[in-house]
């Protein structure tokens, strides 16, 4: 009765780069570590997880992205509004 969205939860965040959701791009070992799903890690300890759009940046993608974070983020969240639609 009190379970009104019972398959409602979060869904996984998307690395701005690759689309991979975290427990693909190498987050089991440091999430098992710290007592947690490869996505609540990304969502609470990852510094390049961006709540707006739920995305963070995997590792490779982070080691590769050689300009500036904050520049490469706003033409990442500008291709990602043009994606949605805006929101
Ligand atoms: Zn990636």
């Amino acid at each position: 009765m009190s379970e009104i969205f019972p398959e409602l939860r979060i869904p996984s965040p998307r690395c701005r780069t690759c689309q991979r959701v975290p427990e693909d791009s190498g987050y089991l070992w440091v999430a098992a570590e710290n007592h947690m799903t490869p996505d609540e890690y990304v969502i609470q300890m990852d510094a390049t997880y961006v709540s707006r759009t739920h995305t963070y940046l995997c590792d490779e993608d982070y080691l590769e992205a050689e300009v500036p974070q904050d520049h490469w983020a706003i033409k990442a969240l500008r291709s990602l509004d043009a994606h949605e639609g805006g929101e």
